[in-house]
């Protein structure tokens, strides 16, 4: 499959080509006919996957197809595009802006923080494809400087963390200023039931687009946090393995030398464990595994490059003993439980040394996980909520920092701690990453 087999005009074509793009991602491929053909879609995927180009480029193209008038004319925005954050919409514009290289196309940005007069100058001369974050545009709108009459085509990308932040009246209201027969493309990496909700409200007969099934698996994870220092993470394992719930548990830790050490004190307290890590031999390893599957074995204690072949379904915890070195190995690890639609729990034992990469693991998943300090968690029996209120005290709760319109790193505030039926849906890893690429955005 190539792009020139989507269907996409020359121009397009040779822009693609020249950003490097060979062929369509899965979510291209999909997407791209059923928009040129002017479907309402609804996209389950995560930043990655290629998802702007997936609108971006039908958007241009049946602009173009429709003819874009001359310099003269004074342009009404025929394409709205809504983001949650100054970041994305920078991302998405600048993308905008490789795609419609060959084309008269004209696009602009709207977002707070920042002066309005450029913006409402850029307006004035005329836009065809206008990227905003929902309040700034809800605000210029206010003020008589936006006319959405002509919108031909409506994208939400990223519509759960639009709606996590706070955006669902300015999403309600601007919906109702765009035509009511228009194409909306909605684009979302989980699916929560208000994101359900608000989709069907504003999509008509869409075709249903799934790339990440990662964020179904992250959904049934139930997450924990435990502040506790590096010394007392033997008997708080200890501890939780006298709860009959932990029927299966896969215990992470760094390293190899670690893993050993671990076993070391469940064999001691009367586990039946074993490990599974670089320092052992294949047939070692696989004998460990098959005793996990086959329930020989209660707790597998593992390193992250170990663990990347297991695939074992009924594994009732994952219990990060050491937090990953790698932000993302976080996701791989929680994502061994809870699958095949049960319900998981993931239970991370950190150093109160380690919580500035706490913090980077939260806002790479885009949600707070609950610090856990009293005994209401099924699994934490007394003797675990003891040991725990300790360190609480020398510890106190970090507060919820509330995010706002604009923030690169904004998590919404985080939850009181809840019971284990109570869950949030897994926001997708959407790292801001490096600095975008700057464009000067008025004077196109
Ligand atoms: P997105 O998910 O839209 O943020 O895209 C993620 C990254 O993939 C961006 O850097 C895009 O430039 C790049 N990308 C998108 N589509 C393709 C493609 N078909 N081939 C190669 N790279 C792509």
């Amino acid at each position: 499959m190539s792009f020139a087999d989507l269907g996409l005009c020359e121009p397009i074509l040779n822009a693609v080509k020249s950003e490097g793009y060979e062929t369509p991602t899965p979510i291209q491929a999909q997407a791209i006919p059923h928009a040129l053909a002017g479907r309402d879609l609804f996209g389950c995927a995560q930043t990655g996957t290629g998802k702007t180009a997936a609108f971006a480029l039908p958007i241009i193209h049946r602009l173009m197809e429709a003819g874009i008038p001359s310099a003269k004319v004074r342009r009404p925005i025929r394409a709205l595009i809504l983001a949650p954050t100054r970041e994305l919409a920078i991302q998405i514009a600048d993308c905008i802006l490789a795609y419609s290289q060959n084309t008269q196309i004209r696009h602009t940005l709207i977002f707070g923080g920042v002066s309005q007069v450029p913006q409402v100058r850029a307006l004035q001369r005329g836009i065809d494809i206008v990227v905003a974050t929902p309040g700034r545009l809800c605000d210029l709108m206010g003020q008589g400087f936006v006319d959405l009459s002509h919108v031909e085509t409506f994208v939400l990308d990223e519509a759960d963390r639009m709606l996590d932040m706070g955006f669902i009246h300015d999403i309600r209201h601007i919906a109702e200023r765009v035509p009511k027969v228009r194409q909306t493309l909605f684009f979302s990496a989980t699916m929560p039931r208000e994101i359900r909700e608000l989709s069907s409200s504003l999509l008509s007969n869409p075709v249903t687009i799934e790339i990440t099934p990662v964020a179904t698996a992250a959904e049934t994870v139930e997450q924990g946090i435990f502040i506790i220092p590096n010394s007392n993470k033997p008997r708080l394992l200890q501890t939780l393995l006298t709860q009959p719930e932990l029927t299966r548990a896969l215990v992470f830790t760094r390293t190899k030398h670690g893993a050993d050490k671990v076993l070391r004190h469940l064999m001691q307290a009367g586990v039946r464990a074993d490990t599974i890590h670089g320092g052992k031999s294949q047939s070692k390893r696989q004998r460990a595994l098959s005793d996990f599957k086959t329930n020989r074995l209660r707790v597998l204690v593992a390193t992250d490059i170990a663990a990347r072949g297991i695939d074992v379904d009924g594994i009732s915890h994952v219990i990060n003993y050491d937090l990953p070195v790698e932000i993302e190995s976080y996701v791989h690890r929680i994502g061994r439980t809870g699958r095949a639609g049960a319900n998981g729990i993931a239970l991370t034992f950190c150093d109160p040394s380690e919580r500035s990469k706490l913090r980077a693991i939260e806002r790479a998943i885009r949600q707070p996980i609950n610090i856990l300090k009293t005994p209401n968690l099924v699994v934490v029996p007394a003797a675990a909520a003891a040991i725990i209120h300790e360190f609480d005290d020398r510890e106190p709760h970090r507060p919820g920092r509330p995010m706002d319109n604009g923030s690169a790193d904004g998590m919404p505030p985080r939850r009181p701690q809840g019971p284990p039926g109570e869950r949030r849906a897994f926001q997708g890893n959407r790292a801001t990453g490096g600095p975008p690429r700057r464009r000067n955005y008025s004077s196109r």
